[in-house]
């Protein structure tokens, strides 16, 4: 059910009609619109009366909705989401450039990598740790340590830190992680999601491999139904019939993502493409489709990376990279 406010509705009622609708066992969530207030409610709404809900003063119209994305989409909160990373602004014009290595190799790696993507212009530093591999012999992160010296780089270089979580019970070990990412391949699972929905920290969800955008949103949606609003969507290429490349970045899911959601969208070409040579035309194209961001993979030295050596950018490409898309923006301005 989503409940709009008169302009100007007082402020005070406004919370105790969100009190009261929340007796009914339901999850409200006030969205603040620029014109006016939105509480969006989440649950079994069947006992409540619409007439009811009318009656109150500050209410322009209740109406019970069939839309599943009541908490993702445009319709019930038109103003983009801004969200604030460790003082990094993300979505609502903003743009940011997320770098750094597949996977953090070692406190040395991490560390030179991070201080040579901040010179280039980097905003955030990714780096995985607990790493899904398709075959179990490969390298599949180091976990726990790895997220240590990831804040190490933190601490070193100041850049807020994404990470990949994969299970919930690692939760504790991401306290110092600014932006806990949900890999493609866990964007169904929904366990996953709707404990990331029950602390606030923001939650960068790529899209499946195989999943649709509505798809995307809806995971989205499992999140936010349980009160976190701090949702990044991430389009990371998908599988078709194509195999010259990694996956096949679907370009055209970036303004569409926009057009239907409020929440930040960022590309990641690097895992759409799986080759360094392709990642900055890549990038660029999603830039000019109107991203909010990128997240590429750099590696000082990507012939010996424990992982995705193929696709990452030297620190000097990743410069280029920077000064191109600043270029772009201008150019679409
Ligand atoms: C990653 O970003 O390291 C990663 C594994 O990405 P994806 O989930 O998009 O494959
Ligand atoms: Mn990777």
């Amino acid at each position: 059910m989503v409940v709009t406010l008169k302009p100007g509705a007082d402020r005070e009622k406004a919370d105790k009609l969100s009190d009261f609708l929340s007796s009914y066992g339901v999850k409200v969530n006030m969205n603040h619109g620029e014109d006016n207030d939105v509480l969006v409610l989440v649950g079994d709404t069947h006992k409540i009366d619409i007439d009811l809900i009318e009656s109150f003063d500050i209410v322009a119209s209740a109406v019970r909705i069939s839309d599943p994305c009541v908490l993702s989409g445009r319709k019930n909160h038109k103003d983009d989401t801004i969200i604030d990373v460790g003082g990094v602004k993300m979505g609502g014009g903003n743009f940011v450039t997320i770098a750094g290595p597949c996977t953090v190799e070692s406190e040395e790696q991490i560390i030179g990598i991070a201080k040579q993507v901040k010179a280039a212009g980097a905003d955030i530093l990714r780096g995985g740790a607990y790493k899904p591999r398709t075959s179990p012999y490969t390298f599949c992160g180091l976990r726990k340590e790895g997220i240590e010296m990831l804040v190490c780089a933190k601490r070193e270089t100041g850049m807020p830190i994404i990470s990949e979580i994969m299970d919930i019970s690692h939760l504790d070990v991401f306290e110092d992680v600014d932006i806990i990412q949900v890999g493609a391949r866990n964007m169904q699972n929904f366990e996953l999601l709707h404990e990331l929905g029950k602390q606030k920290k923001p939650v960068l969800l790529k899209r499946g491999l195989s999943s649709t955008l509505s798809e995307l949103l809806m995971s989205a949606e499992h999140i936010m139904a349980e009160g976190n609003p701090n949702v990044i969507l991430c389009e990371r290429g998908i599988r078709t019939f194509e195999n010259a490349t990694r996956n096949t970045c679907d370009i055209s899911a970036i303004p569409m993502l926009r057009s239907l959601s409020h929440l930040p969208v960022i590309a990641d070409p690097s895992h759409a493409c799986g080759i360094s040579d392709l990642v900055i035309p890549l990038s660029l194209a999603s830039v000019a489709a109107g991203a909010g961001g990128i997240m590429v993979e750099v590696h000082s030295n990507p012939e010996c990376a424990l992982c995705d050596g193929n696709q990452a950018l030297l620190p000097s490409q990743f410069k280029t990279l920077v000064s191109k898309i600043s270029k772009i923006r201008k150019a679409i301005e």
